[in-house]
């Protein structure tokens, strides 16, 4: 069961997509352990059984090899989307197909944010499905969920996947 097991789920994107922003909302009203010292730009946060590891994509080359040691037994990334940044799509892009190619995510499911659904002229979640081309990943279940991580709307049925994954 979720709550039981310790799970482990890294969570990517760039800059000023929401990832904050979502973390936030899924531990409101708890109290957390976060962890600072586990690298710069990388954030730990550990909640009931669940570890999140959270970073930011696209900057930080350097820091690239040493990531590979938070990949180990992750069973979900959570990757989260900016619908309004169509610039940088094609950045996340590269990165995710970097990320699944590699042996200690070779288990794991994707689950794709399409965030700030609130903003207009966003991006739907079946363009950034198209964008991403999704539907190439055949070793990894994925799943797109459209959100608002302001106002938390989307956002449990992107859990609600994870939690079936695990059942
Ligand atoms: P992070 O850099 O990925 O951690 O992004 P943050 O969670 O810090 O969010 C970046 C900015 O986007 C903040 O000003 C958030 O309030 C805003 N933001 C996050 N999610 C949404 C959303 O769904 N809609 C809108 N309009 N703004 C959002």
């Amino acid at each position: 069961c979720f709550f039981f097991a310790e799970h482990k789920i890294v969570m990517v994107g760039l800059d000023n997509a929401g990832k904050t922003t979502i973390l936030y909302q899924f531990l409101m009203n708890e109290v957390v352990h976060t962890s600072p010292t586990i690298g710069s730009n990388v954030e730990e946060v550990v909640w009931k059984n669940i570890h999140f590891i959270m970073w930011d994509l696209g900057g930080q080359q350097s820091l690239r090899a040493a990531w590979s040691t938070y990949y180990t037994n992750t069973e979900f990334i959570i990757v989260v989307i900016d619908s309004q940044d169509r610039e940088r799509l094609g950045i996340i892009r590269e990165e995710l197909y970097s990320m699944l190619e590699r042996d200690e995510l070779s288990k794991a499911a994707v689950l794709v944010y399409a965030n700030k659904q609130d903003l207009k002229g966003s991006m739907t979640a079946s363009e950034i499905s198209r964008q991403l081309d999704l539907t190439s990943i055949k070793k990894h279940p994925w799943h797109i969920q459209s959100c608002c991580a302001l106002s938390g709307e989307g956002l449990y049925q992107g859990l609600e996947w994870i939690v079936e994954r695990l059942k």
